[in-house]
C-alpha cells in the first residue's frame, strides 16, 4: 500500500501534501558540533516521508508505517513529558513550533521512514524535519530552513530529552544534491560543496556496523562536560576558539590527561574539517581519504568513542583498498564510513563482512551513498 492510501485508511480522507526529509552522514567533523566548530554532512537516499492534512479542531493525530498504533494529542496542551516514544519526535515538532509563537493547529499526520533506526545516520531529525516542513507549509508559515532547525533541534533538546547539536537537522533541511553542507556551527553560516564521487569514479560505502549503542548517552553527556569545562579553563567560549597553532600551548595548560586528548582530538578535527573542504573545493577528493583516516584514529585514541565492531570494520575496510575510512556519528556502534573506488565497492565490502564473521559480530549492512536532496515536499 502506498503512503496516500496508508493514510487515507488510517484517517478517512487523502493527505493535503506529502513531505520529504532525509537521513544524513557525517563525511568529517564528528564531536565538533557542540564545541561550536565545523561539520560536513551530506543528505541520503534514505528518509522519512510524511503525508499530512490540517484538522479544524486542534488534534494531533499521529501514526507511523514502522510502528503500532496512533497516537492523539491536543496541540494546545502539548508539553515536554506528555508525548513519549516515537511520536515525541513530532509532537516535539508541533510544540517547538508554537512554543516560538508560529500558529501551527490540529494535524492529521503519517510516516513512513527507510533510514535504520538509531544506527546514526539520523532517522530522528528526518522525522522532525518532514513534521516541521508539513506544518509549515500546512500552515502557511514562511520559516527559513536554519530557523527549522533550531526549531527542530530544540525539539530533540527540550520535548524528546536528547541533547543533540544542529548538525543533523540542519543537513535534513538544508542539503543539497551531489554537495555535502559545510556547517559552521557558531555562526550557522552555510556553503554547498561540490560532493558527485560518481563523476569522480569513486563511491561513499556506508557500513552499518549493526553493533548493539553502549552507554551512548551518559558517554556523550560526559564529552561534552569535559569540552565545556576545558573552554572554561582555556578561558574560550568553546574549544573551536583554539587555534591549532596554540594547540600545544594550550595542552600544556590542561592538568588532565583525559582533558588534554579529549581537546586534541576537537581541535585537530575542525582543522580536518576545513582540510577536506578545501581539497574537495579543488576537486582532489581523493586526497581527503588520509583526513578520513585520521579522523577515525583521534576518536579511537583521543575522544574513546569508538567499539571494536567500528575499528574492525575500518580496518578491515583499509586493507581492502579503501582510500579512507572512518567511523561517522556520535560513536558507540552505528556506522563507518569507507571512501572507495568505484570499483573496488564490493571488495571492501565483502572484506568488511568476512571480518566480522570471523570476529563472530553480526553482518554488517553495507550500502553506497550518494549525496541526495534535503527536505522538501513532494506531493
Ligand atoms: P538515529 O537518529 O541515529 O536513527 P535516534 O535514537 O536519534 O537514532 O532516533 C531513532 C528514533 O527515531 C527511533 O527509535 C524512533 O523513535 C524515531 N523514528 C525515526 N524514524 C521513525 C519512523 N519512520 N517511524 C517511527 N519512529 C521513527
Ligand atoms: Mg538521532
Amino acid at each position: 500500500m502506498n503512503l496516500r492510501d496508508a493514510f487515507e485508511s488510517a484517517f478517512g480522507t487523502a493527505p493535503d501534501g506529502v513531505w520529504a526529509a532525509p537521513g544524513r552522514v557525517n563525511l568529517i567533523g564528528e564531536h565538533t558540533d557542540y564545541n561550536d566548530g565545523f561539520v560536513l554532512p551530506l543528505a541520503l537516499p534514505q528518509g522519512v516521508v510524511a503525508a499530512a492534512s490540517t484538522r479544524s479542531d486542534g488534534l494531533l493525530r499521529m501514526a507511523s508505517l514502522q510502528a503500532e498504533g496512533r497516537i492523539e494529542v491536543p496541540v494546545d496542551t502539548l508539553t515536554p513529558g506528555s508525548v513519549t516514544g516515537w511520536a515525541a519526535y513530532v509532537a516535539g515538532t508541533v510544540w517547538s513550533l508554537r512554543a516560538a509563537g508560529h500558529e501551527v493547529g490540529g494535524m492529521d499526520i503519517l510516516v513512513d521512514g527507510d533510514v535504520p533506526l538509531g544506527a546514526g545516520l539520523s532517522s530522528s531529525a528526518a522525522l522532525e524535519c518532514s513534521t516541521a516542513l508539513a506544518a509549515t507549509e500546512l500552515h502557511d508559515l514562511a520559516i527559513e530552513p536554519s530557523t527549522l532547525a533550531r526549531l527542530a533541534q530544540k525539539a530533540e533538546n527540550d520535548f524528546v530529552g536528547m541533547p543533540c547539536g544542529i548538525m543533523d537537522q540542519s543537513a535534513s533541511l538544508l542539503c543539497v544534491r551531489d554537495h555535502a553542507l559545510f556547517l559552521d556551527t557558531r555562526t550557522l553560516q552555510t556553503e554547498q560543496v561540490p560532493l558527485d564521487l560518481g563523476a569522480d569514479g569513486l563511491a561513499l560505502l556506508v557500513i552499518d556496523t549493526r553493533a548493539p549503542h553502549r552507554l551512548v548517552d551518559g558517554e556523550y553527556a560526559a564529552r561534552r562536560r569535559t569540552c565545556e569545562e576545558a573552554a572554561a579553563a582555556l578561558g574560550v567560549p568553546a574549544l573551536r576558539d583554539i587555534e591549532p597553532d596554540h594547540l600545544k600551548g594550550a595542552l600544556d595548560r590542561l592538568p588532565d590527561e583525559v582533558a588534554r586528548r579529549r581537546v586534541r582530538h576537537v581541535v585537530t578535527e575542525d582543522a580536518r574539517v576545513l582540510q577536506t573542504v578545501t581539497l574537495l573545493r579543488a576537486g582532489s577528493t581523493r586526497e581527503i581519504g588520509p583526513l578520513l583516516t585520521a579522523s577515525h584514529e583521534s576518536l579511537r585514541d583521543d575522544y574513546e568513542v569508538t567499539v571494536p565492531e567500528l575499528d574492525t570494520a575500518v580496518d578491515a575496510a583499509l586493507s581492502a583498498g579503501a582510500l579512507g575510512a572512518r567511523m561517522t556519528g556520535g560513536g558507540f556502534g552505528g556506522c563507518v564510513i569507507a571512501l572507495v573506488e568505484a570499483d573496488a565497492i564490493e571488495v571492501v565490502a565483502g572484506r568488511v563482512a568476512d571480518t566480522f564473521a570471523a570476529s563472530g559480530f553480526a553482518a554488517p549492512a553495507p550500502f553506497v551513498a550518494q549525496a541526495s536532496a534535503g527536505a522538501r515536499r513532494l506531493v
